[in-house]
């Protein structure tokens, strides 16, 4: 049984780094598509959300363009080619939205806020009650907490935890091993 109420979402607002792709050592970062790495199951829960109708958007933050690691073109590039590899699945995101900025120099790096409020200008019911944020780091859940979204915190890898697991086990709404979990287990969806 969900843990969650599924029937009343409509939005999924997916972070990228350790839910769809496998999230670089600390203070690495996907910088050209070679070191882009799919986890296991996550196209295909990509592509049944879709199938269950659900709208799919990615919330991202982007330090390494503030670290000028990449710039906007690069990861543009990035997210052209993951859409296309999930396209060849039958799965599409609906809109991405990124922070490409450092710590505390906006509004929009999560946990803050603006990437949703971004989002919600273009899906106006993608409000509290129709919404659930998936990530697998602390500030995920605490800007899913702040707008009152549903939140799934993807516990991954052991060696992956980083600081605020805790803290973000504790205040998730339901916790999964991975975004195939979470959307079999916590969205009532089965992949097969
Ligand atoms: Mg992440
Ligand atoms: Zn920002």
């Amino acid at each position: 049984m969900a843990l969650l109420d599924a029937q009343r979402i409509r939005y999924v607002f997916l972070d990228r780094d350790g839910v769809l792709n496998r999230k670089r050592p600390e203070g690495e970062y996907v910088t050209r598509w070679s070191e882009f790495e799919w986890l296991p199951g996550s196209v295909e829960a990509v592509a049944r959300m879709n199938r269950a109708g659900l709208t799919l958007i990615l919330v991202s933050n982007q330090r390494a363009i503030a670290l000028g690691l990449l710039d906007e073109a690069e990861l543009e590039e990035i997210h052209g080619k993951m859409q296309a590899e999930l396209a060849q699945h039958g799965g599409h995101l609906d809109a991405i939205y990124h922070c490409p900025h450092d710590y505390g120099q906006c509004s929009c790096r999560k946990p803050d806020i603006g990437l949703f409020q971004q989002a919600r200008l273009r899906f106006p019911e993608a409000g509290p009650e129709a919404s659930v944020v998936i990530g697998d780091s602390l500030p995920d859940i605490e800007a899913g907490k702040r707008l009152g979204m549903k939140t799934i915190f993807l516990a991954g890898d052991r060696d992956r935890q980083k600081a605020g697991f805790q803290i973000a086990a504790r205040e998730a709404d339901a916790v999964a091993k991975s975004l195939r979990d979470a959307v079999e287990i916590h969205l009532g969806l089965p992949l097969t």
